[in-house]
Formats: C-alpha cells, structure tokens, sequence
C-alpha cells in the first residue's frame, strides 16, 4: 500500500485505501488520489502556463533548426524557464547529429507553359547543380506505382509523386505523404531519377509547401528533392494531362554541414517516496524553419510543462519523478529520442510509463495503452478521470507513447498515447503556417488537463505498469 501524504490527507480529507493492492502484480491507484487527480484536471482547465511557454518560445525563439544559432538559444531559454517554473532539478544530456542548412529554393515550369513553382526542399536534400537542374517530368500517382516502374522510364528524369492526403481525425493519411517524402527520393534515385518532387505531405490547399525530411539509403547517391504546394501540384498535373513533355527548372541551395552537438534538456519534480523512478513527458525542441515552430513542436512541451506545473503546486510531491524532456532534433531522424533511448534504456524499468505530445494541441478524444495486462484496470482508473474531458479509452489500440520516446518503447518501457484531433494539424504541419494563432487555448487547456491527470496518477499508482528489459517485443500490435 502507499501511504497518502499528510498535507495531501489534510487538504482533502479522503482517507487513501489500506488493501494490499499491490499483491500478484495487480497496480492500482488510491480513492484518495483519484480525488487529487480530478482537482488537478479541473485546475488545469483554467490555467494557462502551457499557453504562456508556447508563446514565449515561439515568439522569441521561432525557427529552431536543429545545429543553427537558435539550436543553443532554445536549449538556454528551455533551462532557464524550466528553473522558473519550479522544477527540482534541470540538466542537459548531450545529443549528436548531422547538420542540415536550407539557403534558397525556387522551381519553374519551363514548358510547355512557362510557370513559377511554390516549392521548399526536403530536408536532408542535397543542392542542385549550379544555375538549377533542368529536366522532364515523370509522374507517377503513388509511391508503389513509382516502386512499380521500369528504370528505363525514369532515368534521368525529375521523378513527380502525386499522392494525397486527406483531413481525418486520426490523421491517419500522414502515413501516405510521410512516407512518401522519406523514402520516394531514395527509390526514385536508384531508378535513375535526376530529381524528386512530390505533392506536400498535408491536407491543404494553400500555396505554402511542406517540408519535412527525407532519407537515402545506404549506396543511393542522394538527389535534389522538394515539396510542392498542393495548387503547384495540380498545376503540373493540369499541364501533363494535355499529354506534351512537361520541362521543369530546380534550383536549391541547401545541403549537409557537418556535425553539431546540442542536447536534450530534462526537467524533474523529484518524488517523495521512489524518486528514481519517473513518469516521462515532453515534446521535441527543434522545428522546421519555414514557420515558428508553434504546433510542432513548442505546444509540446508546453502541455507537459502545463501539467508539471500543477502538480508541482500540490503541497506534496507524488512517490514517483515527472521528468519532462525537451527532446533535440527529433525532425531530422528522432537524433534527441534516440540518444535518450541509448542512455536511459538499460535501466528502463525506472521509467513506469512514457507519453509525450508532438500533434499540435486540439483536443484529446481518447487514450490508448501498451502496458502489462495487471495495470490494465489502473489505466481504466485514470480513464475514468479523463471521461469528463471527453476522452474515450480505447483498450484494443496499442498507443506508443510518441516518436521521441520510440527508442525508450523498444527498450521496454510502458506507454499511453493521446489521440488528438489531427483534422487541422496537417493542413499547417511543417509549412509556414504553422504559428501561435492555430493553437485554440480552450482545447489546449483541455490537453494539459489530461497530462496532468496521467502524470500524476502514474507517479502515484501502487504497482507499476509493467516497463521492463524486452517488455514488449513481439506485443505490438501494427496499428
Ligand atoms: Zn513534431
Ligand atoms: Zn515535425
């Protein structure tokens, strides 16, 4: 059993429960915590710290590419906002990754009707040749129609990939345009492609592109690749389907630079009764250069930030930690989750469960789990907490946890995923919309609600949920 701290007992008056929840592994939280709980979800749906972080960073640090000048002044803002909010401790673990600059980037139809394009280059792409790559188009509707193609017929060409996306609230079609962007220009250049455009991985119609990284595989020498906005998109496809040989002009200046070492920066309320073991939150520090960096990631870390502070409010801190990461370079291959993962992942145990938030901050519509069968009736617990919010828990999706704590998953540790509403978030995501204006307070007041009824009930919950070596190998469902 745990005993219920006395500043606790004596704000609210609910004696904790005396059975021995924790025999046969089964985990379960206190009547008395469950009431703490609905007092921090009903304070946080009048606080606004997740708010004031994401419009601090965002205005005064937006664009934070990973390994530029703003990578150094978002980690020394981070810390120092960390420090004033109240957290016990703030450290920095370092984290190394390549270095990738965008310059310039412009792109035209050169014939048969002359057009300029809205484009921006993928990241990881290298420039194009001095005074641009010119070249015809070869279109190809998907990505297993561009795999399906003879090489013959795309040698030499600028490979186009017109697949789209459209609005869900589970945002599922990322799944198309996502990796589209990360392997089309790899495929295309073993095939013999000069160049690669493709159709945004977003669901809009502005004339603002997404950006987004792409990979190349072992041995594939690496080519020019851009987004281009969804009316560009159309265009080309307008002029191809009158059936003449389309020319376009690329010209990007943008490329690899080296390696740069910058860091994840960890924030920690201590727990009072296990201390080394935490619950683990965040979102990721870095962002795309072509907006501010609000939706993804800033509003991020602010829910968690949102929800620390809450608790960190409470007379007592709970048994276990909450550590929020402000994870590095997540956008160009998850360099600050996976550096965690190698350095926290041997003792994974101690990390009880993991969520972070990286899908703007509309409204949470339900909570998904992979953790052991015995804290399931813990998780129904805290579901029932997050109902009022209007938060469903789904019991047959295995939620992850989040990109930037993919590693930690790996190495075993316990996850819940919030499903946010993704409706909006991808007609923003990545272009130069994304900025503090699409973040509704309302909604994200609900976000930080449900983060800190999850954090603090995990730090509290007799038992654990079942975060261990090799945990879930095999257990995971593709969903
Ligand atoms: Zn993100
Ligand atoms: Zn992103």
């Amino acid at each position: 059993m745990r005993l219920l701290p006395l500043a606790l007992a004596l704000c609210f008056a609910i004696p904790a429960s005396t059975d021995a929840s924790a025999a046969g592994g089964q985990t379960r939280i206190a009547p008395a915590d469950i009431a703490v709980a609905e007092r921090l979800r009903d304070a946080a749906l009048k606080d606004d710290t997740a708010w004031d972080f994401t419009e601090g960073l965002s205005t005064e640090i937006p664009m934070r590419m990973p390994g530029s000048a703003n990578d150094l002044k978002s980690r020394e803002w981070v810390t120092a906002k960390f420090k004033e909010l109240g957290f016990d401790k703030v450290w920095s673990e370092p984290v190394t990754y390549p270095v990738w600059v965008r310059r310039s980037e412009s792109a035209e139809i050169v014939s048969p009707f002359p057009q300029k394009l809205v484009v921006t280059a993928l990241g990881n792409s290298p420039a194009t040749p001095p005074g641009g790559l010119a070249g015809e188009i070869v279109a190809f509707p998907t990505l297993d129609a561009l795999k399906a193609a003879a090489a013959e017929s795309v040698r030499g060409k600028i490979v186009y990939v017109g697949a789209r996306m459209v609005a869900r609230q589970d945002g599922k079609d990322y799944g198309i345009g996502s990796t589209l962007r990360t392997n089309g220009p790899s495929i295309a250049s073993g095939k013999g492609a000069a160049g690669f455009l493709l159709r945004s991985a977003g669901t809009d119609h502005e004339r603002l592109p997404h950006t987004g990284a792409t990979r190349f595989a072992d041995g594939v020498a690496p080519i020019p690749a851009a987004a281009l906005s969804a009316p560009d998109a159309e265009q080309i496809e307008r002029v191809l389907a009158r059936g003449q040989p389309v020319r376009v002009k690329l010209a990007l200046d943008c490329g690899m630079d080296g390696t740069y070492t910058g860091a994840n920066v960890i924030a920690e309320l201590r727990g009072s009764k296990q201390p080394d073991e935490y619950f683990l939150t965040g979102g990721h520090l870095d962002s795309w250069d072509l907006g501010t960096g609000a939706i993804d990631d800033a509003v991020g870390i602010g829910i968690s930030v949102g929800a620390a502070k809450l608790i960190a409010q409470l007379p007592q801190r709970p048994a276990r930690s909450i550590r929020v990461v402000a994870w590095a370079n997540e956008e160009s291959g998850i360099h600050g989750g996976n550096a965690y993962g190698e350095k926290h992942g041997k003792e994974v145990a101690r990390a009880v469960l993991g969520s972070e938030s990286d899908l703007g901050a509309d409204r949470i519509y339900k909570m998904s789990a992979t953790v052991k069968p015995e804290s399931r009736d813990a998780l129904a617990q805290i579901a029932a907490v997050l109902k009022p919010l209007g938060i469903d828990y789904d019991t047959q999706f295995q939620g992850k946890g989040g990109a930037d704590l993919a590693a930690m998953h790996k190495a075993g540790m316990a996850a819940v995923s919030m499903h946010r509403d993704a409706t909006r978030y991808f007609a923003w995501h990545h272009t130069a919309n994304d900025t503090l204006d699409k973040i509704d307070p309302e909604q994200l007041r609900q976000n930080v609600a449900a983060y800190a009824v999850l954090a603090y009930l995990a730090a509290q919950a007799d038992g654990d949920f079942g975060s261990k070596p090799g945990a879930f190998v095999g257990q995971d469902k593709k969903n």
